[in-house]
């Protein structure tokens, strides 16, 4: 039986980064208040991180940011670092997600790296793995996704449980597609075992987030799978009401 706490986080993409993410933070923040026993986490864009995190301080939720670069410093412009993520209040960092990767081409390496400088500075890394509609049609998802978290598993494994590792199938994000629960608890069983191989600590204690169109009606059959210890959340954490549903349907460990 898990021990591992399930974490809910909003990725809110390129939506409030100004005032109406306060009135969202805010709103989020009064509607999963009394839901203990689940992590709550919600990623803003850059400009709305230090008034998020100011507006969610003392509560039970925290702050990401969607992206960061793995230099300290220096001349990259439009780049932001981890210590002025920090700054801002920030405790966690989505990496690699699939539009990070396919609009913007981060690869393997360059995920790598972020999650190493991540790690060090003290940025919880949230590393997004998934494959393409083509790759899984070629029946490749495995090997796809066993590249991707192979990639980091090295610095995962520097810190077992500090990071989390979020499976999104491409073709399921902002699509209406979801995957099936067998699908998606596959794939989690196999990144499970990756772990395993690097560690017993690292399988036991990385969460495993799904992700790709997670709603409140479909959200507890996906949380309920063994491998599955909760979700990334894009759409529907756009509304307080949709995402405090999918917090309430999380399972507490057991
Ligand atoms: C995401 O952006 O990580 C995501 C899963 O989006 P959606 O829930 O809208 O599919």
């Amino acid at each position: 039986m898990t021990e591992r706490q399930q974490l809910i986080a909003g990725n809110w993409k390129m939506h409030h980064g100004g005032p109406s993410g306060c009135a969202l933070a805010s709103a989020i923040v009064l509607a999963c208040g009394d839901l203990a026993g689940v992590d709550v986490v919600v990623a803003p864009p850059f400009t709305g991180l230090a008034a998020v995190a100011h507006e969610v301080e003392g509560s039970r939720v925290s702050v990401a940011a969607q992206n960061m670069h793995h230099e300290p410093k220096g001349a990259f412009t439009g780049e932001v670092s981890t210590q002025m993520l920090l700054d801002c209040g920030c405790t966690w960092v989505i990496l690699g997600h699939s539009e990070r990767r396919h609009v913007f081409g981060e690869t393997n390496d360059f995920v790598q790296k972020k999650t190493k400088a991540a790690i060090a500075a003290g940025l919880r890394p949230i590393v997004c793995v998934g494959e393409t509609l083509e790759e899984r049609e070629a029946g490749k998802t495995l090997e796809v996704v066993s590249a991707q978290v192979g990639a980091v598993l090295a610095d995962l494994g520097g810190r077992p449980g500090y990071g989390v590792v979020a499976y999104e199938p491409v073709w399921a994000i902002g699509t209406g597609k979801v995957a099936g629960p067998e699908q998606a608890q596959e794939v989690h069983a196999a990144i499970r075992k990756q772990l395993a191989g690097h560690s017993a600590d690292l399988a036991e204690n990385t969460r495993i987030l799904y992700g790709g169109s997670v709603k409140p009606d479909n959200a507890g059959t996906l949380l309920g799978c063994h491998d599955i210890d909760g979700a990334l959340v894009g759409g529907a954490s756009l509304d307080a009401e949709s995402f405090s549903k999918i917090v309430e349907v999380a399972p507490s460990p057991v």
